[in-house]
């Protein structure tokens, strides 16, 4: 049984949880469950990165203590496991984790041969947590935030990366460490030929308001928040417990054979894919075998940003109350129209534009008018022809068309898994979606209701095979489309299933519509 460990990046917890987030989230969901389906051994983590600069500032902004403010924003993360119908096995908060704190501090120590103490005088963006050369900025602003950095000049612990810019270029160049899509791997080894500098892993206790974990053996320096959250890929699973044995979890998931698949944003590449790589070898360590990295989300055309970042950023009040949030949206519409416009809509390269109109367009095309009246029709044909009596076949003759949605019930499932083998989740869900047209074709050629007469066009054995092939196609789509829509996918299989009296169920809607009726307005 291959181990197959997925994780997501800890989102700041500076403020609430918006849809950008949902995505990652949501992507990483459907990982997890396709190869639970596949019957790997899984798990799925997800935290929040609580132990960071920008936390302590908006805490201040906000007139809360640090503690009470990330605690609560971190809460609304959590809940995104219910809201978003997310099958984590583990989430980590990087300041209340018991495990995390010894397993930085062993992290830490492990890289030892690779840390020295040098004055340093840079140029920090707070809201990205990092230091900027003057070259990286754009007309002496921070590329992401549009924000000026502020001079920083003090004594800080360096981690020696240049040691490991061949090993790095090995690792990616040689696919051991799959980097994807293929032009942020590009992108990292463009990063790495230009030349890695070392970079400061500590910040003075003073300057980060004593929040975060305080340096082994040096309590005026805490931990730079970026080193601490990347261990949280092995503390949560026991680095540094046990001595040199760290843990079974990790034995498990990082030291076993298995994947180790990180999710993750364009703005955090660098992070993932060269620092965490260079603190993995120099604290010897295995690489993850996989990285994938998706762009981001604007919403009306313009980039989302949290509070506090100073940005000039949509105003996430001004699409309506909550109109970014995943838990109001999945309140309004409904789980299923959330994922399904993130995993539909949303390019493996470029960015994708949300707007609620989308939304809503998106999940009554298909969810409600595709999907929800496929099942509709075809088990109220089985009641109406059949008095609800799944009918026996397949085996009979086959009808016009059959053979074409025959191929695509049988195709969908290799041609998504090879979709999500690259972490492409819009064309996974193409593949399955085949099997929708197909069947609304099938049934538009077919004509079940003419075979039902008892006129010339009269066939019912055709009828029993037509209406089987069409329920067999139901339960192909229920079982490939799981991982993708989970909650809907439960309400199909429940309309398809005969109950103990051999029926099946009265049909019912699966989705509701979600747009106003055009034809009351
Ligand atoms: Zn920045």
């Amino acid at each position: 049984m291959t181990a197959t460990y997925i994780t997501t990046t800890l989102p700041y917890v500076n403020a609430r949880p918006h849809i950008g987030h949902a995505l990652e989230l949501v992507q990483a969901d459907v990982l997890a469950r396709y190869h639970r389906g596949r019957g790997d051994a899984v798990r799925f983590q997800t935290g929040t990165d609580d132990n960071s600069l920008k936390n302590v500032l908006a805490a201040g902004a906000a007139g809360v203590g640090v503690r009470e403010f990330v605690d609560r924003n971190a809460d609304a993360f959590q809940a995104l496991g219910g809201t978003l119908s997310l099958t984590v096995d583990d989430f980590i908060r990087t300041s209340r984790d018991p495990r995390h704190r010894p397993g930085v501090e062993a992290f830490w120590r492990a890289c030892s041969a690779d840390l020295y103490p040098q004055r340093y005088t840079g140029l920090y963006c707070t809201g990205c947590e990092q230091f900027y050369t003057q070259a990286e900025l754009r007309d002496g602003r921070c590329p992401e935030h549009e924000t000026e950095p502020e001079l920083v000049n003090e004594e800080n612990w360096f981690f020696r990366l240049s040691r490991y810019a061949a090993p790095l270029r090995e690792a990616i160049s040689t696919g051991r460490l799959r980097i994807e899509p293929a032009g942020r791997r590009n992108e990292v080894l463009a990063l790495i030929d230009g030349g890695l500098a070392d970079f400061s892993v500590s910040r003075p206790a003073m300057r980060a308001g004593g929040w975060g974990i305080p340096v082994p053996g040096d309590p005026d320096q805490v931990v730079y928040v970026w080193f601490d959250a990347l261990c949280n890929y092995v503390t949560a699973l026991g680095y540094g417990q046990d001595g040199e044995a760290h843990g079974e979890a990790y034995r498990r998931w990082w030291a076993g054979p298995g994947n180790r698949v990180h999710l993750l944003g364009k703005g955090v590449l660098r992070f993932h894919a060269v620092y965490w790589p260079a603190m993995l070898l120099a604290s010897g360590q295995p690489l993850p075998t996989g990285i994938f990295v998706h762009d981001y989300l604007t919403a009306g055309g313009r980039k989302i940003s949290k509070s506090g970042a100073g940005a000039p950023a949509l105003d996430p009040g001004a699409l309506g109350p909550g109109a970014l949030e995943p838990a109001a949206l999945a309140a309004e519409y409904g789980t299923d129209a959330v994922r399904w416009w993130l995993l539909r809509e949303v390019p493996r390269v470029g960015d994708a534009d949300f707007t609620v109109e989308r939304l809503v367009a998106r999940a009554d095309d298909e969810l409600a008018n595709g999907l929800g009246n496929l099942v509709n029709r075809v088990v109220a044909m089985i009641h109406r022809y059949r008095d609800g009596r799944v009918p026996s076949g397949p085996g009979g003759p086959v009808a016009p068309g059959g053979e074409r949605l025959a191929a695509s019930c049988r195709q969908a499932g290799d041609a998504a898994g090879d979709a999500l083998e690259k972490f492409d989740f819009r064309q996974a869900t193409a593949a399955v979606w085949s099997i929708v047209d197909e069947a609304n074709r099938f049934v538009n050629g077919s004509r079940p209701w003419e075979l039902a007469g008892t006129g010339p066009g009269g066939d019912p054995r055709l009828l029993d095979a037509v209406l089987a092939q069409l329920l067999d196609a139901c339960a192909v789509l229920c079982r490939e489309l799981a991982p993708f829509l989970p909650d809907a996918t439960a309400r199909v299989a429940a309309q398809i299933t005969p109950g103990g009296d051999g029926r099946l169920p009265v049909p019912r809607p699966v989705f509701r519509r979600l747009a106003p009726n055009r034809d009351e307005s």
